[in-house]
This record gives structure tokens, C-alpha cells and sequence, in this order.
């Protein structure tokens, strides 16, 4: 390449680089994959390198993230927060390696202990605690000044207002110290906020990272509160009155203050630890109910880390060894409509396999319609496909450039394809509906969820199984599952069948007569009616018979029960068929009272509570359940019908409410005196 040509391509890059990161930085709204990011990074850095007079202060490559918005007061990192270096092979780690030692002045052969911890895909703030007392939490902005974002920040349950004092190695917390860590929010809360989101036709964020940022960014931090942020803490910047020799002791001692600290972190000996380490979480990294991207890894020494010092934008002494992105691309071969068991049609692409992450995927989700127009996929289409932990595959784009004008445009069905009946289109959603309530494919969606885990828990039937069960006749609705005994002799002869294993499944059958009222009514599969609302629906009414003589004001009596839902269980009551099946399932000895045992362990019964602020001894979660364990109700909202409010550091606008309407309010220590009281009582 000529200078000539090297210098309009630098350009270029320096103009995709700056719009990404603006994108990404700024608005919380990524265009592409970080993985295409990382590329034109990467060409610019190596372009720069080879050019070295082409370099200029202002290139993206010399700069850390993007300068904070204005919505938000700035504040002035008292340390600067840099970026990483990263590397992408095991080679670029030992070049790491490598360069630490020359600039050391070690010989090749020794060995330098590094710190492995996960890279968490949040996003990076510094928490500012004065004698021990948060007092500032800013985002990274440009790495020297950020966004103020304090009242957001308190709002994460996991970091501490306070440094606690217990095992610290210092008896006064210091005069001032920058914590240093990530924000972050788990799959499950991330696709709650999407799936919100969705409803109120707000733009879907485009991974937990974004949604992490955009929720630490909002100007409401009503609105924060009601969002999971989690948090890890990783680092020490600024540190007055404290000193640290290594990193490891740096994470000990963030623990002792306080803070969540990745359990998985790992002290190795040498690079070639810190290279197991990334092949173990490589795979590892799917347990995790967050993402990462990848391991951190940093000299453990600090005094090493001082002599090694930084570059404009990178400490020498650490790097990100990053994974592949989860991303592949392929061709869309067909689309084929699947009915669930509310006879909602949802496309999905039929794809050429591709293995994205080390798994073989040819099928992705196109959600819906509108999705699918929004996007303009066609059949033929070649496609950026992307799977984020145990979340189905799914399209993220198309490769516009690559048509050749083969490609056919997606048309919504008129009609079932799997029974033929009319498909419609309610006015306020997105998604077409078979209206077929005896079609085949909703049947079979209808008994797949009985028989499921979190319902009626029937091991060993699983979806296969109940295909081939419908398909042979042998049922034709849930009910029919308890009259499988009588076709045992067949069932034996059944292929890739047997003795033991019919045995096992009669009898995992016959177990599921004696399951809970809420698993039962969660499995019937009314519309709206997921876990949560059946076991509220369960502790109100005590057995199925009172739930399907109840009125809709009744049912909406119920703290969480809401219009739509109460009209969803009526008219699903109202039903012959439905109440046939139900018939059924009486007549074969199905279970359908709470149990006795949870009636009687209700000191709490008739009381509500609502927990605002931090709990010390518990999760938010665990309190909830523990009330509910004693009968009683937990809510989210204050109102008068509120027994107690349980408030704890950083309460709010619930705490003022429950003032407001003199509802009392109980410190933890005072609801944990109730809870031992009613526990022994
Ligand atoms: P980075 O993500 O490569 O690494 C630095 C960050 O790692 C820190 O700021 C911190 O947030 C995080 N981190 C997580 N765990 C850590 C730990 N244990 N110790 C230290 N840090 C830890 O760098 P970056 O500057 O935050 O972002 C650059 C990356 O962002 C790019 O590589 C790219 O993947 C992505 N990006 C994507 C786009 C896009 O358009 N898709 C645009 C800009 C940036």
C-alpha cells in the first residue's frame, strides 16, 4: 500500500471508528458486531504502526471511549480509567507475556504471576467513598472525565453505601479511594427489560451490555431502581491513606469492604496458567448467568505495574484476552411458521448450518412479522446470525450487498400451516394466531407445557414423547396422560421403548396427581397466567373449584393480578372443553387443593410487605420468598392495603409513601425479630 492510499484508508477508519464509537458510547445503540468493530480497529492500529508519522493525537487509537454526554453533571476521574489492550490467540497472550518481561528487563524464562478474572460485559464506573462513605459513582466517559451518575448508582443493591470495616487490613477505611469495577445485568433481567420494552414498542437493546449502560444512564433513576443492575468490583484507582503490594490483595481487600467480587477469579503462576484459565472458561463461560467476553489478565505485582506503566489509552501490565463473538453468517434457505400452544405463528429461519461459538445452529428465531419486515429478510439472504448464552439464535442483519436478486421476500400465512384454519392478526400485537383451538400443532404446544418442568414436572416425557403419543392417538389433551397405564402392554412394544423405561415414566406420571395447586394451574396454560401468577392465584383462592367459580373483581382483589389476566382465566374457565379436561383430570385423581401443610405454616396471613432499600441479610428475592413461606404477600408497590414497609440504606420514594399514608414501617432487624418469632411460634 502506498502512503497515499494508506493515509485515505486511516481516514476512513478514523471515521467508521469515531461513528461506532459514538454509537456505541453515547446512544447505547451499536450498529455492528463488536467482533467487525474490532476489526477496523485493529486495521487502523496496524495501518498507524506501519505508518507511524500518520499517527495524530486526535486517532480513535489514542483515545479511551467517547466524551460524556451533557445531560449528565462531568466528572473528573481522580485516576484515569484506561481501556485494554486486547489479544484474540493464545500467540498474542504470550507476546504479551513476552513484552512484560523485556520491559522488566527479566529474562525469558522467568515466570510472572498474573491475576485471571472474567471479563464481564458491562460497562466500567468509579466509585468515589470519602472516610468510608460513597460519594461519587461515575461512568468511564473519555477515561479523564465521565458522568456523574450518583443517584443511579445508588440504586445497585450490591455496592455498598458504607465500606464496611469487618476484615479490612486497614482500621480506618482510607481518606479517599476510587473503587473500580463493572455494571452489569444477568440474561434473564436483560431479556425482562427487552421483553418490556417490546410491549411498549420501545427499541429493543441490542445485548445486556447496552441495556446495562442505557439503564445506568437514564436521567430517572426511578427508572434504574426498577432495573437489576448488578455489580463487580475489579480495581483501585486514586487511593489515599491505603496501599496495596498486589492485585490479588486489592480484590481481598475489596471483598473485606464490602463489594461482590467475582468468585472465579484465579491467581496462576505464570502465562501458561492464565492460558488454561481461558481455554477452562472458553466453555466454562456458558454456565454463567451473565455474559462475558472474555479474561482480564494483569500483572499481579504493583510494583511491577508501576514500572511497566501505560500508554495513552492501555496499561502495559494488564490485556483482555477476548473470545470469539458469537456471530456467524449464513444463508436463509426457507421459513417455516411454528405454532405454540396459544397458536401464536413464530417464524423461523431454516439456515445452512454454521457453527457460531462452537455449537451447530441452522435454525434462528425472526420473533415476528414486524421483525421480519423492519429488517428485510428474504429466503436466500445471506445473514449475521448471533447466539448470547443459553438465548435462541437469532438474526441480527442483513448482508444487503450480497443479493443477487434471487432472494424472496417473506409473506405473512393466511392460514395454519399445520391445520389449515384462518390466521388473524389481533389489533395491538404483532404476532398472527391460528384460531383453531383443536389444531394439532396447538394440542400438542398445550401438553408439551403440561408435562414441562416448571408445571406439572413429568421426567422423562419429553417433547418427542409427546409428539409420538399424540400422533399414535394415544392423547389427545393432558388429561389423557393419566389413562397412559391402561396402554402399557403397547407402550412396551413401542421402538427405542421398553419395560423400564414405560415403568419410569407411568410412575413420574403417577407422581404429578399429588403436585401443588399453583403447578397445576400454571400447566392448564391460560393465557397470561405464568408461575408467579398462578401461585398467586393459588394462595388466594386455596383449590381449583373456588378459582373457576371466581368473578373477574375478584380475581383483580389480588395484589398482581391485573384486567387482562382476570378476563384471560374467566373465559378459559367458561370453556366446555376446557372444563372437560378438567373433569378429567378430577376424575383421575389429580390434586387440585393447596396443601393442607401450606395453609397452617401462616403467621404472616393476611399481611403484605414491601421491601425498599438495602437488605443486609438477605437478597430482596429471599426476604420475598421468606414471607411468602409464612403466608404472607409480597408486593412492589406501597398502597394502604400495605401491612408493613421493610426499609432499609437508600430508600426512597417508597419509604416517603409509606410516611405519606402511615403505613408502618419496620426496620431489618425488626423484620428479622418477626420472622424468628413467627418461624418458632
Ligand atoms: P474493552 O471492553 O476491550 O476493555 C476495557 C473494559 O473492560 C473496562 O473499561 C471494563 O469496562 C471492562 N472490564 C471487565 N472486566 C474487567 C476486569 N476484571 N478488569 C478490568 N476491566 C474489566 O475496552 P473498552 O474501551 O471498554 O471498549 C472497547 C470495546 O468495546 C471494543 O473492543 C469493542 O468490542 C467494543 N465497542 C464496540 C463498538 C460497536 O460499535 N460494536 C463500538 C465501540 C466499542
Amino acid at each position: 500500500m502506498t502512503r497515499e492510499q494508506a493515509q485515505a484508508r486511516i481516514a476512513e477508519l478514523r471515521r467508521l471508528v469515531e461513528y461506532h464509537n459514538y454509537r456505541y458510547y453515547v446512544l447505547d445503540q451499536p450498529e455492528i458486531s463488536d467482533e467487525a468493530y474490532d476489526a477496523l480497529f485493529r486495521e487502523l492500529q496496524q495501518l498507524e504502526a506501519q505508518f507511524p508519522d500518520l499517527v495524530t493525537p486526535d486517532s480513535p487509537t489514542q483515545r479511551v471511549g467517547a466524551p460524556p454526554l451533557s445531560a449528565f453533571p462531568e466528572h473528573s476521574h481522580r485516576e484515569v480509567m484506561l481501556s485494554l489492550d486486547n489479544a484474540f490467540s493464545s500467540e498474542e497472550l504470550l507476546a504479551f507475556d513476552q513484552r512484560v518481561k523485556r520491559f522488566l528487563n527479566l529474562s525469558q524464562e522467568t515466570d510472572i504471576e498474573y491475576t485471571c478474572e472474567l471479563k464481564i460485559d458491562g460497562l466500567a464506573v468509579s466509585l468515589t467513598y470519602e472516610d468510608g462513605v460513597l460519594t461519587i459513582g461515575a461512568t468511564r466517559g473519555d477515561g479523564v472525565r465521565g458522568e456523574d451518575v450518583t443517584p443511579n448508582i445508588r440504586t445497585v443493591r450490591q455496592i455498598p453505601l458504607r465500606l464496611h470495616s469487618g476484615d479490612s487490613l486497614f482500621d480506618t477505611p482510607p481518606r479517599i479511594v476510587e473503587v473500580r469495577g463493572e455494571v452489569y445485568l444477568s440474561y434473564q433481567e436483560f431479556e425482562r427489560i427487552n421483553h418490556e420494552r417490546a410491549q411498549s414498542g420501545e427499541p429493543l437493546f441490542a445485548n445486556p451490555r447496552n441495556a446495562a449502560a442505557g439503564s445506568l444512564r437514564q436521567l430517572d433513576s426511578r427508572i434504574t431502581a426498577r432495573r437489576r443492575l448488578r455489580f463487580w468490583a475489579y480495581g483501585v484507582g486514586y487511593c489515599e491513606g491505603a496501599e496495596f503490594a498486589t492485585q490479588w490483595e486489592t480484590l481481598q481487600q475489596l471483598k473485606a469492604w464490602g463489594f461482590p467480587v467475582n468468585p472465579h477469579t484465579r491467581l496462576v503462576p505464570n502465562i501458561e496458567g492464565a492460558l488454561a484459565f481461558c481455554r477452562e472458561w472458553g466453555y466454562r463461560r456458558a454456565e454463567l448467568d451473565y455474559a462475558t467476553d472474555g479474561v482480564v489478565i494483569k500483572v499481579n505485582r504493583v510494583d511491577d505495574q508501576r514500572r511497566l506503566g501505560a500508554t495513552t489509552r492501555a496499561p502495559r501490565w494488564a490485556i483482555a484476552y477476548k473470545y470469539p463473538a458469537e456471530q456467524a453468517t449464513t444463508t436463509v434457505r426457507e421459513v417455516r411458521w411454528q405454532v405454540g400452544r396459544t397458536g401464536v405463528l413464530t417464524p423461523v429461519a431454516i439456515m445452512e448450518p454454521v457453527s457460531v461459538g462452537g455449537v451447530t445452529v441452522s435454525r434462528a428465531t425472526l420473533h415476528n412479522i414486524d421483525y421480519i419486515r423492519e429488517k428485510d429478510i428474504r429466503v436466500g439472504d445471506r445473514v449475521v446470525i448471533q447466539r448470547a448464552g443459553e438465548v435462541i439464535p437469532e438474526v441480527v442483519s442483513v448482508l444487503t450487498e450480497a443479493r443477487d436478486g434471487d432472494e424472496v421476500p417473506i409473506e405473512p400465512p393466511t392460514q395454519c400451516p399445520v391445520c389449515g384454519a384462518r390466521v388473524e392478526r389481533a389489533e395491538d400485537e404483532a404476532a398472527l394466531r391460528c384460531i383453531n383451538l383443536a389444531c394439532p400443532a396447538q394440542i400438542v404446544e398445550r401438553i408439551r407445557h403440561f408435562t414441562s418442568r416448571n408445571a406439572m414436572n413429568i421426567e422423562g416425557l419429553g417433547d418427542k414423547w409427546v409428539q409420538r403419543l399424540f400422533e399414535l392417538g394415544y392423547i389427545r389433551d393432558p388429561a389423557d396422560l393419566y389413562s397412559m397405564h391402561q396402554h402399557r402392554d403397547a407402550l412396551v412394544q413401542l421402538e427405542r421403548s421398553g419395560e423400564k423405561l414405560v415403568s419410569n415414566l407411568l410412575s413420574a406420571i403417577e407422581k404429578s396427581k399429588r403436585n401443588s395447586l399453583e403447578r397445576l394451574i400454571f400447566a392448564l396454560g391460560i393465557r397470561h397466567v405464568g408461575e408467579h401468577a398462578a401461585r398467586l392465584l393459588a394462595e388466594y383462592f386455596g383449590s381449583l373449584d373456588a378459582l373457576m367459580n371466581a368473578r373477574e373483581e375478584q380475581m383483580m382483589q389480588i395484589p398482581g393480578i391485573g384486567p387482562e389476566t382476570a378476563r384471560e382465566v374467566v373465559e378459559f374457565f367458561a370453556r366446555p372443553e376446557n372444563r372437560a379436561v378438567i373433569e378429567k383430570l378430577r376424575q383421575a385423581g389429580v390434586r387440585m387443593e393447596a396443601e393442607r401443610k401450606e395453609r397452617k405454616a401462616t403467621p404472616f396471613a393476611g399481611m403484605t410487605f414491601v421491601f425498599t432499600g438495602e437488605l443486609q441479610s438477605y437478597t430482596r428475592e429471599q426476604a420475598e420468598a421468606l414471607v411468602r413461606e409464612l403466608g404472607g404477600r409480597a408486593t412492589s408497590s406501597v398502597s394502604k392495603a400495605t401491612t408493613f414497609v421493610v426499609a432499609g440504606p437508600g430508600a426512597g420514594s417508597k419509604l416517603q409513601k409509606a410516611r405519606e399514608l402511615g403505613v408502618p414501617i419496620l426496620d431489618e432487624a425488626a423484620f428479622l425479630e418477626m420472622v424468628r418469632k413467627a418461624s418458632v411460634g
